[in-house]
């Protein structure tokens, strides 16, 4: 039996669904680490951050007290001043001094950032943004607010013209300084990232070995074993059992199987019990028909045999009961004459007989020879014409004129046509009609054309029911009625004709319904040319 293609195993699906799903689940547990990490680089940079704007405040200060105001007077709206960096590359403070009418932009991103920061809350002292320099390296700005308290009154107060006059808690500046991120702690961010990168990894590669493992042990290798049961049970192995121990639903499909399997073995079993039975009937009954075809032949050479036998005797009574119904005695001679009848009567049965026996033991011989179809169908006219008259019956003929000549057995053919030209006028009442016509048609046989001569016996009289078209073929059948069942006869005639027609390469028909006559039609092939 043909197996089912698999497209894909059940143990590759297993893999290929629980490695996306352990892929998906790391990429949103790793997410959260990533943020995590964003937000530690920034605490990591904020307390340096912190302290170097302080301390670089202080500084600055402490060296330029009165730069400030001088350099204020020579920028429009921002003054800025660096400080050179120091040793290692940071870049020093840079105060950017804000005047009250300021605008931002003359300030880069960060700055900008930072200064909105500080303005919408008055609290806010340090403010952090993550950049990155022109070569790309992570570089954290820190920014601390300057704002004037109470000790700048001391000097900025009263003294200083009107418009220049600072309130407590006022922005008027902020340091800026740029931490690289390395320092500030990125490489434990990286780190960090790193290790939970390869946790995943490992943690992930860690599930879907371990859950290769567990699928394998639970399902994959009990499903493989009731598959491999199932297929020897389709090659036809009734003997297998499955073996499946796991304790579950797959033992219980197993034992099921089992089950069904012990159940299929019996039935069987049982089949095969009743095959067993059956092949002997059938043996009998081949040994019966056997020995039925025997008696048939037995018979039917018997029949032959006594019908041969039977047929010298009867032609002497005949004989001699013609010269006795010459006799002068009236009573003699009718005596005589009833004799000479019955015994015509026996002998035609006897000849039916013969004929049918001779046909069905097969030793009926077929002489074939060149036959024109006008020609003996303008003999049997001839022939019938005296029994015609004598029942009162008038016989027409209906013969096309290309009638062919074909390779027929004429003996056996006259013998169809006397046959059904005799009934016709036998069961036609006097006064009615009997045609004989034939013509010569083609038609398509196994997909092949042929040529076919048609001869119709066709009469006027009670015609035969549909229920007895078919039985009125079968040996000794007489239709049951009393027009035709008076007429006499054996039952053999349309039998033998039959026979006759199929031994001849043609068939025999007919189309009736009652109470409007019948026609006969034997058919026989034209030979090609
Ligand atoms: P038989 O004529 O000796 O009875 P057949 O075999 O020739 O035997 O015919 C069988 C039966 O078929 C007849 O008894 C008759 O009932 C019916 N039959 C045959 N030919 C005709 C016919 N032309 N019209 C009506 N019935 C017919």
């Amino acid at each position: 039996m043909a197996k089912r293609f698999v497209k894909i195993s059940l143990a590759i699906k297993f893999r290929l669904l629980f490695g996306a799903a352990v892929l998906g689940i790391i990429a949103v547990a790793l997410a959260v680490p990533w943020t995590f990490a964003a937000r530690l680089a920034e605490q990591t940079a904020q307390r340096p951050g912190d302290e170097l704007t302080r301390l670089r405040l202080n500084e600055w200060l402490a060296k330029h007290p009165t730069n400030i105001a001088a350099a204020e007077d020579t920028a429009s709206s921002v003054v800025a001043m660096h400080t050179a960096g120091d040793a290692r590359g940071r870049k020093g403070p840079l105060l950017i001094r804000l005047r009250p009418d300021m605008t931002t932009d003359r300030l880069d991103g960060p700055r900008e950032q930072a200064l909105r920061a500080f303005v919408g809350n008055v609290n806010q002292r340090v403010a952090m943004v993550r950049t990155e320099d022109d070569a790309g390296t992570t570089i954290y700005r820190c920014f601390r607010a300057v704002r004037v308290e109470q000790t700048c009154m001391h000097c900025h107060g009263a003294t200083e013209p009107l418009e220049r006059q600072y309130q407590p808690g006022q922005l008027v500046g902020i340091i800026d300084v740029a931490i690289p991120g390395e320092e500030a702690g990125g490489w434990m961010v990286k780190a960090t990232w790193w290790a939970f990168i390869i946790g995943g990894v490992l943690s992930g590669l860690l599930a879907f070995f371990l859950f290769s493992l567990i699928s394998h042990r639970l399902v994959l290798r009990p499903v493989r074993q009731l598959r491999n049961l199932a297929d020897k049970v389709a090659d036809g192995d009734l003997a297998v059992r499955s073996r499946v121990r796991t304790g579950d639903e797959l033992q219980h499909l197993g034992d099921s199987f089992n089950e069904m399997l012990n159940a299929i073995s019996s039935q069987h079993e049982k089949l095969r019990s009743a095959n067993r039975a059956l092949d002997l009937k059938l043996d009998e009954l081949a040994q019966a028909n056997v020995a039925l075809f025997h008696a048939n032949r037995v018979k039917t050479e018997f029949l032959a045999n006594i019908s041969h036998e039977l047929r010298t005797p009867l032609n002497s009574i005949i004989g001699f009961a013609d010269l006795l119904a010459e006799s002068d005695d009236e009573r003699t001679s009718r005596y005589c004459r009833n004799i000479g009848s019955a015994a015509r009567n026996l002998l035609n049965m006897i000849n039916d007989l013969l004929d049918l026996a001779k046909i069905e033991a097969g030793k009926a011989v077929i002489s074939r020879e060149q036959v024109a179809i006008a020609d003996i169908c303008k003999t049997l006219l001839a022939l019938m014409q005296p029994q015609a008259d004598k029942h009162r019956i008038v016989l027409h003929s209906k013969l096309d004129k290309n009638l062919p000549v074909i390779s027929t057995d004429p003996g056996k053919l006259q013998q169809i046509l006397y046959n059904l030209l005799s009934n016709a006028i036998k069961f036609t009442p006097a006064g009615g009609e009997v045609t004989l016509s034939a013509g010569q048609h083609a038609t398509t046989r196994g997909g092949q054309r042929i040529k076919e001569v048609s001869i119709s016996v066709a009469d006027t009289g009670p015609g035969i029911p549909e229920a007895e078209q078919q039985r009125i073929f079968e040996k000794f059948y007489q239709a049951e009625r009393s027009l035709t069942r008076s007429s006499g006869g054996t039952g053999l005639g349309l039998a033998i004709s039959r026979e006759l027609a199929n031994l001849l390469g043609g068939r025999l028909s007919l189309r009736s319904s009652p109470g409007h006559g019948a026609v006969f039609t034997v058919t026989l092939p034209v030979d090609q040319d």
